[in-house]
């Protein structure tokens, strides 16, 4: 599996899906979230409202799967990452977890590339460092039928953090 660093938006790759960094609503919000969503409109929005009436949203550390609208990519994984609070709340765990259900969604559909955000390490506050050393072991862990992973950064500081971790 190929493992690619790219700085930029998510919300123009192609790839088989993108993860969102998604809340417990599955209605949108800021950050990622609120870019993926307005570029890929309504169905990205109608497909969350149906999954959310279902089963009422989506858990910190767990993972659904819509379709992308208008976007390039084909599908969005919709993950919840942790809020930080301190090391006090099984953070690691559960951003561990996002990483592993995104991996598991991925193999379920047979999807072959796909391109992942800094989760939890914006409006959610999980330190850079930390959280890019659990999203590099988690995948390189877990190995699904991906050709290929793309760490998208979008601030410079995590690209760097990235970079370092990956060895380039
Ligand atoms: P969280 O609530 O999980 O922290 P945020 O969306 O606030 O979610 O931030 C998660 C990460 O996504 C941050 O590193 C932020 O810089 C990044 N981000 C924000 N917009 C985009 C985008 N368009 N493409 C890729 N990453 C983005």
């Amino acid at each position: 599996m190929e493992l690619e660093l790219v700085l930029g938006d998510i919300t123009k790759i192609e790839v088989d899906a993108i993860v969102n960094a998604a809340n417990t609503s599955l209605l949108g919000g800021g950050g990622v979230d609120g870019a993926i969503h307005r570029a890929g409109g309504k169905e990205v929005l109608d497909d969350c409202i149906r999954i959310r009436n279902r089963q009422g949203g989506c858990k910190v550390g767990e993972a659904v799967i819509t379709t992308a609208g208008k976007l390039r990519a084909k599908h969005v994984i919709h993950t919840v990452g942790p809020r930080w609070n301190n090391g006090q709340s099984n953070e690691d765990e559960k951003l561990r977890n996002c990483y592993i259900n995104c991996l598991a969604i991925a193999q379920e559909h047979g999807l072959k590339t796909m391109a992942i955000p800094n989760i939890s390490t914006g409006i959610y506050k999980f330190p850079k460092e930390r959280a890019a050393a659990i999203a590099i072991e988690t995948v390189q862990k877990h190995p699904a039928d991906l050709h290929r992973i793309v760490f998208v950064c979008f601030d410079a500081e995590n690209y760097a953090i990235y970079n370092n971790l990956l060895g380039n």
